[in-house]
């Protein structure tokens, strides 16, 4: 192999792919690779698997061959390589027949350097004839779980793969899957016979993914709330009944909020048509039974509902996991109500074989612990995957986001703590509650715990506040959950004797639980947070739409958002600024950089002027002929107005420029490191102040939105943006 011939992969990464930087484990499985070894990668959805061979089969001699059961998106996927300017194709059953000979003598030609098979080609005599005809680089096995009896998705085309390894002895192999199961990663090195692979699992957290789980009271109502920030932005609703997803699509396009029903009871040419829409951002909320989604590649996804009970932890990962997989902040909402979960009991009671039937009931008693659970949801979920997860605050769920103030918890503590010794640690956290509130069930008139001295004690909490209580104590073992499918709660060695010593004990308040208030907060999307112009990013949208529907493919792929996003940010206004921007490599740059150099430049003429040079990388060589003097005197102009002890919106009025505008040239100046003079007469007012100044203590001041969560909606973007110009001052913080 001519390795040393070909770029060294970053380089290949930029002027390919248009990323400055790989993401997690990225880099180390294509050295990996690139040393000849196999591979086995474990990663979530959204963690960039595909670069994991698509970056090698370019720096490798010869044809990498990417085997996958996704029919419907090797044309995408492919379409998207072309694109990026890379020789790639696919085989498999919709191509007609000379165009499959067309495409087998490119590769014999060693005209590919990527070529997708569906599993099933492997079988049929003289396709592994042709394989052994090519200059083979690279063997990827996409979805590599499905050849695995123990996944969810088995599939007996890749069966077919077991011989693969040595009918190629010398070539690679690399298995990939979103699935992290030990005994379907152990699976597939058997079954593949891969030789001591090496194994790379990512961490399953989708860290730019918010989570918030709602009781579900005027649900629709609260939907309705939090759609109002996702205007235009692509969703998901999932509901249990395709007659749900009709009726909540009819709701919502009577509140002028566009969207399409999808279930499996539609035919499918209307099915295709508006899977294909959503694809073209064309509709951008879609109301669906879970079957929507598995077969569509769209990366940009900003939001996922569930208005249902999802059947399984496993089953919600997933579903949320279609959301972000751009790495953009995106939303997972799921309301909740015990009448879910009994409907899903009447569903699960009409399963005949026992077996499958305890099957479904454990995993639904793990969602329902999941949307009871007040911990914080991230730890639940990677915990649950097995994972461990310690950061006290992930800061982007609703548990996090809400303030931590403590109250003196010793007496119920103490109470909760007798509740389990008098009932012998045999009882879970339900009926535990249940005697704490003197509530009056069957089990504890059975059981006779209505004459245990701590019945009814904790009547002035809520069910919620003791659960969360409950769980505080499992968090610090002060209590411990017995394994098994029935999970008991005990004492630990250090609950008892807390017990004994009656010790002092302070504990979190539970969150208030306001539903409505909490619908209309900001919904930990950070697109606020990257200050750009939204004009210009709207139009640069129409121009991506434009130029998509001429080249027939979705929008996402001649640019991503957050292309569009850093476009409309940094103004690039030459090819070569133009070329810094994230997702520009090489072909695309050629393609459509001019086209959207001009947008631009055409928006400048029209519109305010440029915001100030942009911070690194991009300000150092992609716009060097910025005139440095007009961002000296836009921001003198700005010093001359506070000098004369303008508030921010005066200023603001007498330049002619948004409050955003001035607020970033104070950001710039302060990042800079020049002082601002007389700045104190801006001063947020008091208390306002001091609440931001707490929060960013929390939160630190890297970034805006979840400080914007946790202070609600009393607080605007450019208060807090304000207060943190005064900390970074006085503090000498970082923004
Ligand atoms: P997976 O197959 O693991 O679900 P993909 O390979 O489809 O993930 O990648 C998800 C998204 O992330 C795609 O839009 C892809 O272009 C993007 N991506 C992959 N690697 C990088 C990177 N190093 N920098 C930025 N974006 C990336
Ligand atoms: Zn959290």
């Amino acid at each position: 192999m001519s390795r040393y011939t070909t770029p060294p992969i970053h380089d290949i990464l930029k002027n390919y792919f248009g990323y400055d930087q790989f993401r997690p484990l990225q880099e180390e499985i294509i050295t990996h690779i690139l040393s000849g070894r196999d591979a086995v990668v474990l990663m979530p959805t959204g963690g960039g698997k595909s670069l994991c061979y698509q970056l090698p089969a370019l720096a490798m001699d010869g044809v990498t061959i990417v085997i996958s059961p996704l029919i419907a998106l090797m044309k995408d996927q492919v379409d998207n390589l072309k694109l990026d300017g890379v020789a790639a194709e696919y085989i498999n059953s919709t191509l007609p027949f000379p165009e499959i000979l067309r495409i087998q003598d490119a590769a014999r030609n060693q005209q590919l350097k990527i070529l997708y098979v569906a599993p099933e080609r492997l079988a049929l005599p003289g396709f592994q004839a042709f394989l052994q005809d090519l200059k083979v680089s690279l063997i990827a096995i996409d979805e590599a779980h499905c050849i695995s009896e123990w996944g969810h998705d088995f599939r007996p085309d890749y069966r077919n793969l077991a011989n693969l390894r040595q009918e190629f002895p010398q070539v690679p192999v690399v298995a990939l899957t979103a699935t992290a199961t030990p005994f379907v990663r152990d699976d597939i090195i058997a079954q593949l016979k891969l030789t001591d692979p090496k194994i790379f699992q990512s961490s399953f957290n989708r860290e730019n993914l918010f989570y918030h789980i709602w009781p579900k009271k005027n649900a629709f109502q609260s939907l309705v709330n939090f759609l109002s920030q996702y205007k235009n932005q692509p969703t998901i609703i999932y509901c249990f009944s395709r007659k749900d997803t009709e009726l909540v699509a009819s709701k919502l396009c009577a509140q002028g909020f566009p969207a399409v029903a999808y279930h499996a009871g539609l035919e499918d040419q209307i099915r295709s048509e508006v899977q294909d829409k959503f694809i073209r951002d064309e509709v951008s909320i879609i109301v669906a039974t879970i079957a929507f989604g598995m077969g569509i590649d769209k990366p940009d996804i900003r939001l996922i509902v569930h208005y249902d009970l999802p059947k399984s932890v496993e089953g919600y990962y997933q579903e949320t996991g279609r959301a972000g997989r751009d790495g953009l902040p995106s939303g997972c909402l799921l309301f909740y109500s015990w009448g879910d979960k009994i409907k899903q009991d009447f569903f699960i009671d009409q399963i005949v074989d026992e077996q499958e039937k305890a099957k479904a009931q454990g995993k639904l008693a793990r969602i329902v612990e999941f949307c009871q659970s007040q911990k914080c949801r991230r730890k639940f979920l990677l915990e649950y995957f097995g994972e461990q997860w310690d950061k006290p605050n992930c800061g982007r769920c609703d548990i996090c986001i809400t303030p931590l103030e403590e109250f003196d918890a010793t007496e119920i503590v103490q109470n909760i703590l007798k509740t389990i010794a008098l009932t012998g640690g045999r009882f879970g956290a339900g009926h535990l509650v249940d005697v704490l509130r003197g509530a009056e069930t069957e089990k504890i008139f059975e059981r006779r715990h209505d004459r245990l001295a701590v019945y009814g004690v904790a009547k002035d909490f809520s069910t919620r506040e003791l659960r969360r209580i409950i769980d505080l104590l499992l968090d610090r073992n002060l209590i411990v959950k017995t394994p098994g499918e029935y999970p008991t709660l005990i004492m630990s060695k250090s609950g008892q004797q807390l017990m004994t010593t009656n010790e002092k004990i302070n504990l979190p308040k539970p969150p208030p639980m306001s539903v409505a208030k909490d619908a209309g907060k900001s919904t930990g999307k950070m697109v606020q947070d990257l200050k750009y112009d939204q004009v210009l990013f709207e139009k640069l949208r129409a121009l991506r739409k434009k130029i998509a529907d001429e080249k027939n493919v979705p929008p996402f792929m001649v640019f991503p958002d957050r292309s569009l996003f850093e476009m409309a940010f940094y103004f690039p206004q030459d090819t070569r600024g133009m070329g810094r921007i994230f997702g520009v490599g090489d072909k695309k740059l050629r393609e459509f950089g001019q086209i959207f150099v001009e947008e631009i430049a055409d928006y400048l003429k029209t519109a305010r002027p440029p915001r100030p040079a942009p911070s690194q990388p991009l300000a150092a060589s992609g716009r060097k002929q910025e005139p440095s003097q007009k961002n000296v005197s836009t921001y003198d102009e700005t010093q001359k107005l506070i000098d004369q002890k303008l508030t921010l919106s005066e200023i603001a009025r007498q330049r002619n420029l948004a409050v955003g505008t001035i607020l970033s040239h104070l950001e710039k100046i302060v990042q800079d490191g020049y002082g601002i003079n007389r700045l104190e007469f801006l001063r947020p007012a008091e208390p306002k102040f001091s609440k931001i100044r707490s929060a960013f203590e929390i939160y630190g001041t890297g970034k805006l939105s979840p400080v914007k969560e946790f202070l609600g909606v009393e607080f605007s973007y450019d208060d807090i943006r304000l207060a943190r110009i005064f900390l970074v001052e006085q503090h000498g913080e970082e923004i």
